[in-house]
């Protein structure tokens, strides 16, 4: 019997050894987490001594990466943009890839120089795409009188000095064609002489200005036997005075001394509520404008040769400080365009001088 306590005691002992020694040898596998891409393991054990494995390590699946949307943004002429792309919250993938900056596509434009009363400009380039532009203004010259004529344009100082006192005293616009009816004609089509029926047109429009009912077309004025004779290539202005009076419509003639007696009288007697028919060397005159704000400009250049041409004049616009007559050109406008009141007044001195001044019916 004490035998086998002795024996009991001794395997006791040496089973807590052994668990003492088994605890000591037992090595952990230290667990190791997942990433997006790669997997990862569990804790595990094993003994050091004979590389026995107690507790296997098991393969955790990678996690693969958690993605956050981008809107792209596209790149413009100066700064470079990106596509829509995808970046993970745990981790530095990113699909980002970055669209480089287009650049401006440019177009040149030619210059263009300024004169005594308009504004040029240098010769620049401007992008199809973007707001980029090389456009510098150059502002007008002013006038360089010396010897009573602008060195530059040939302005009369007589002439700046009406027009400068004009445009400081006002009003800014008068027009008298609000008559709530169209008189506008054009010489086109009207008749064997229409490439010169310029002046029956004009003399149409004002008959019909002053009178509603005026119902005449612009062959039978042509066809009047009115004095002076009708010439084949064009009227004077009393030609047009007589056709009128042939229709009792109240008119009569000024004879203008001057270009600045010319653009004051005009003035007073569109302020007056006048119509004026004006005959003019058509080689003085350089463009019509359609909107005195705006450079583009319409009608056939003239200046290579002389030729008379009548014009009606409804109005007058002080634009910027310069001064426009608003007309009707039967041989050039289907609407109202407007003449640079200087030009006019010199293109009219430089023809016949004389105004066809015209009232509507019912005034003096
Ligand atoms: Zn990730
Ligand atoms: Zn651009
Ligand atoms: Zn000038």
């Amino acid at each position: 019997m004490r035998r086998s306590i002795k024996a009991l005691v001794i395997t006791v002992l040496v089973m807590i050894c052994a668990a003492i020694a088994l605890k000591a040898l037992t090595v952990a596998d230290p667990e190791v987490p997942p990433t997006c891409t790669s997997t990862g393991l569990s804790e595990g054990k094993h003994l050091a001594l004979f590389s026995i494995t107690i507790k296997e390590q098991e393969v955790i699946p990678a996690l693969g990466h958690d993605l956050i949307h981008h809107e792209g943004n596209n790149p413009t002429c100066t700064e470079s943009g990106y596509a829509s792309y995808d970046t993970c919250s745990r981790c530095d993938y990113s699909t980002f890839s970055e669209k480089p900056a287009l650049g401006h596509k440019l177009v040149h434009y030619a210059g263009r120089d300024a004169t005594c009363t308009e504004k040029g400009y240098a010769l620049y380039e401007k992008c199809l795409n973007c707001d980029y532009s090389t456009f510098t203004e150059i502002p007008a010259l002013g006038h360089d009188f010396a010897g009573g004529r602008c060195t530059r344009c040939g302005l009369e100082y007589a002439l700046y000095c009406a027009l400068e006192e004009i445009v400081k005293t006002g009003p800014e616009r008068v027009s008298n064609d609000n008559v709530g009816y169209n008189f506008f004609h054009s010489q086109q089509d009207t008749g064997t002489y229409s490439d010169s029926n310029c002046g029956p047109a004009c003399t149409y429009m004002a008959a019909k200005w002053a009178d509603e009912s005026f119902s005449a077309s612009v062959e039978d004025i042509r066809n009047l036997n009115v004095k002076p004779s009708p010439f084949d290539y064009g009227w004077f202005p009393q030609t047009v005075s007589q056709a009128l009076n042939t229709y009792g419509i109240n008119n009569r003639v000024f004879h203008v001394g001057s270009a600045e007696a010319a653009v004051e009288e005009m003035k007073r007697l569109i302020d007056d509520g006048k119509l004026l028919i004006v005959c003019f060397d058509r080689k003085g005159i350089f463009v019509i404008k359609e909107d005195p704000h705006l450079e583009s400009t319409t009608g056939t250049d003239y200046r290579a040769k002389s030729a008379g041409h009548f014009i009606v004049v409804k109005g007058y616009w002080i634009v910027d400080g310069v001064m426009y007559f608003e007309i009707y050109d039967p041989g050039f406008l289907d609407k109202t365009g407007y003449y640079d009141a200087g030009e006019l007044v010199k293109a009219i001195v430089g023809w016949n001088k004389d105004i066809v001044i015209v009232s509507r019916r019912n005034s003096q």
